[in-house]
């Protein structure tokens, strides 16, 4: 049965070094949950404590209702993927998938139905007795997720599984592993810094910033709706344009860029300071009559859109992207140009803390 993974206050240290710095989280049974964030941040270190590989210094990780901090990795309920397989070389396919069958003691006819199911559903049956130096890296790796799925976990835990694949492989796997983890239903909890891969395979992500949680929520929330800076600036891309904010009246806040234009907004409480505009390239615009003054540094045509770097008047640069369908013809480098965008689509934050006030 698939548990929930609840998660308080979790710390670990290195030495001096704080690697998880209190770290709250909650996964539903069933979830499929992805930790998120740049090289460094505690992403392994957390998967490893929810694995039993790594001691938790401080708060409690619990399966439903149950503590686990001290109980040993091989007694969880979990399955385990990494990123270099890990598969044994010396077993054909199916024995590696029967391995953990039979250390818990599955009857013979039992493993040998269940190993075929499984290689069934990652597609792989034909290969069923070769040995993993006869398997490309896909083959590989579809031979290390059977092999965790096959146990029947109420946790699957995967590092960065698809990180030794080619850019394609990777796209198909991941589309692979979201199939069958909807099919089976196991909560899965996933370690990726790809923020693409995250956004197409999660129900929910986690992000996180040396060894703190930035934000917790579905792809869309994420990508719309960044809580602070960081995470707007870590997922897709995202333009940030300076102003000082006059929200005295939250309902009617006056936002400034500098000496340009003047936009009015709702902020969620009274703010008055410096601020940031949050803008991505698809919410910004050509505009004839109004918006930032800038020049066309370069376009580059990507076929479903087209990607233009502009150089404000005020020194800044910031991408626009323009979908081919609604642009008109290719518009050449170095022209004069206006860029505006709709206030109530972005993010507007306090320049201090970095936080979303808008
Ligand atoms: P990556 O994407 O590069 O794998 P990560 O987010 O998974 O990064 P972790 O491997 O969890 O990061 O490491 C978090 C921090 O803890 C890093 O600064 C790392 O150097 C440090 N760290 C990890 N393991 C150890 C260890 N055994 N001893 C000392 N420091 C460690």
């Amino acid at each position: 049965m698939s548990h929930a993974v609840i998660i308080q206050q979790a710390v670990k240290k290195y030495g001096d070094f704080t690697a998880l710095n209190g770290v709250d989280l909650e996964m539903k049974p069933g979830e499929f949950f992805t930790l998120l964030g740049p090289s460094g941040c505690g992403k392994t270190t957390l998967l490893r404590m929810i694995a039993g590989f790594n001691s938790v210094d401080g708060g409690e990780i619990c399966f439903d209702d149950k503590v686990i901090n001290n109980m040993e990795a091989h007694k969880r309920d979990i399955g385990m993927v990494f990123q270099n397989y890990a598969i044994f070389p010396h077993l054909t396919v199916a024995e590696n998938v029967a391995y953990g069958l039979k250390a818990k003691k599955y009857p013979k006819d039992q493993i040998g139905r269940k190993v075929e199911e499984a290689l069934d559903l990652v597609q792989i049956k034909n290969l069923k007795d070769r040995k993993p130096n006869e398997l490309s890296g896909g083959q590989q790796q579809r031979v290390a997720l059977a092999r965790a799925f096959v146990i029947e976990p109420g946790v699957l835990l995967m590092d960065e599984p698809l990180s030794n694949l080619d850019a394609k492989l990777r796209v198909q796997m991941r589309t692979v592993i979201k199939k069958l983890q909807r099919r089976l239903g196991i909560t899965t909890i996933y370690v990726t810094h790809d923020q693409e891969e995250a956004l197409a395979i999660s129900d929910r992500i986690a992000v996180m910033k040396e060894g703190n949680i930035m934000q917790v929520g579905s792809p869309e929330e994420i990508y719309k709706k960044p809580g602070n800076t960081f995470v707007a600036g870590f997922i897709g891309v995202s333009n940030f344009i300076d102003c000082e904010v006059d929200g005295s009246n939250p309902d009617k806040a006056v936002l400034n860029i500098k000496e340009e234009c003047s936009l009015s907004c709702r902020l969620k409480s009274a703010y008055k300071g410096k601020g940031i505009i949050s803008a991505r390239p698809e919410q910004l615009f050509f505009d004839d009559k109004e918006g930032l003054p800038g020049r066309i540094v370069i376009s580059t045509f990507l076929g479903d859109f087209i990607e233009y770097e502009i150089q404000l008047n005020n020194g800044q640069t910031i991408q626009l992207n323009e979908y081919t369908k609604d642009a008109g013809n290719l518009r050449p480098d170095g022209q004069e140009v206006r860029v505006n965008f709709d206030i109530r689509a972005v993010g507007v934050y306090d320049a201090q803390t970095q936080e979303v006030i808008s």
